[in-house]
């Protein structure tokens, strides 16, 4: 079996663009724009290229600008000595504008995991949060600020959709995870970023185009991208049934995580309210497509929540559902989000689950609950309800 797509999401009810005080007092100053900037990131190599030549530069400052971000991790012009002085600037401008600003930072677990806030174009505010262990590092991204699924039990569904990120801003949230780590900064951990897992705010098929491209930039060899395995990202879905049909097509072998939560649509119905539109007999029928098409085990995401969905019955009928399937369970305790009545299981009812479902054959771990102190668990990263935060670390 292999190990928990490792864990965590962060997410954040930020509201309408600029919901806090903060942001919008900021976004009401500066007039920033609600889109952001083209980066570097949003191009393909040979897109690349021609934006360049457009700019009067030779066709391959492309490949040396690439090799500064994505090997070096590198944005400062001031530190790319291969490229002439007189036309460094202009190049950094035009191909590698900053796209996300941290509005704080904050770690725990003795440092081994970091949670950003950051804010982007028009003031929306997203976060990123970056998990050490020891054979790994796995940052946890957003792929759009709030999202529009409205799951009751998830705090970013509770504040609606701000924007979809762009494909650099998604991988801008990775190459920071990237200098984070390889600056030494995550307690206990490899220095080198090698996982990935699109659990953070928002739906990231919701948001196809561009997180399709930032896939493809995470995982091209560097210097074209970050050389990323495409084994060790995992894209974690609601259940958005033509998306997921779409994405078995693209020839790729990301992980695939289900959000199922309910094996039964008379429940998943209230937890998940897009399975009115695809209910679980469809989303199940795309995963094990994809999984048929892609050979990769799918995880199917269940947050225990008590009383709710955590019923023995619910564990033997979700057990059927899976038996003989390429899936995995991965259980999430719940994280209760402020002013919600829901709670996580009780332990007794937790083993259970557990064992109902591995007597029925189907691999079943129990997702860690890193980060919580900070707001930094699944569900629950409200970047206004930072305890105590002081201000942001700079970046280069
Ligand atoms: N929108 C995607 C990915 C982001 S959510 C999705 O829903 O799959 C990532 C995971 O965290 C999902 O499995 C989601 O159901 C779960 N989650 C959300 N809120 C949670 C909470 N309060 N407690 C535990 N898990 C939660
Ligand atoms: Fe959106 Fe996922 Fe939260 Fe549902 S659980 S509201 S799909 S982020």
């Amino acid at each position: 079996m292999p190990p928990l797509p490792d864990a965590l999401l962060p997410l954040v009810p930020t509201g309408p663009a600029g919901s806090t005080d903060e942001s919008s007092r900021g976004a009401h100053r500066r007039s920033p724009p609600a889109r952001p900037s083209r980066h570097l990131a949003d191009l393909d190599p040979a897109e690349r290229r021609s934006a360049v030549v457009a700019l009067g530069e030779p066709a391959y400052r492309a490949d040396q600008l690439s090799r500064h971000y994505f090997a070096r991790l590198c944005a400062d012009p001031g530190q790319m000595s291969d490229i002439p002085a007189a036309g460094r600037e202009a190049l950094a401008r035009h191909f590698l504008p900053t796209l996300l600003t941290v509005v704080r930072e904050a770690s725990c677990d003795d440092g081994a995991t970091v949670k950003t806030l950051w804010r982007g174009a028009g003031g929306a505010l997203v976060e990123s949060v970056l998990m050490g262990y020891a054979d790994r590092a796995t940052a946890c991204v957003s792929s759009q600020a709030g999202c529009g699924m409205g799951c009751p039990f998830c705090a970013t569904g509770q504040g609606g959709l701000t924007r979809n990120l762009s494909a650099a801003e998604i991988v801008e949230q990775v190459v920071a995870a990237a200098r984070v780590a390889a600056q030494g900064r995550l307690s206990g951990a490899p220095p080198r970023l090698s996982n990935i897992v699109f659990m953070g705010m928002g739906e990231p098929l919701a948001n196809y185009r561009a997180v399709l491209s930032a896939i493809r930039t995470l995982t091209s060899p560097q210097p074209h991208g970050l050389g990323l395995a495409q084994r060790s990202l995992t894209l974690s879905t609601v259940g958005l049934v033509p998306a997921m049909r779409r994405l078995a097509g693209e020839g790729l072998s990301v992980t695939l995580a289900v959000s199922l939560h309910a094996p039964d649509d008379e429940l998943r119905d209230t937890l998940v309210p897009v399975n009115r539109r695809w209910p679980v007999r469809e989303v199940l029928a795309a995963a094990w497509r994809y999984a048929g098409v892609t050979g990769r085990r799918v995880s199917i995401e269940y947050a225990l929540i008590r009383d709710v969905n955590d019923q023995p019955e619910r564990a033997s009928a979700l057990g059927r559902l899976l038996r003989g399937r390429l899936a995995h369970v991965n259980l999430i305790p719940l994280n209760p989000t402020p002013g919600s009545v829901w709670t996580a299981s009780r332990p007794g009812r937790q083993r259970e689950f557990v064992a109902r479902l591995r007597a029925l054959g189907v691999p079943t771990t129990v997702r860690d609950t890193r980060g919580r102190e900070i707001g930094g668990a699944c569900g629950q990263l409200a970047g206004a309800e930072l305890p105590g935060i002081g201000p942001a670390t700079p970046r280069s």
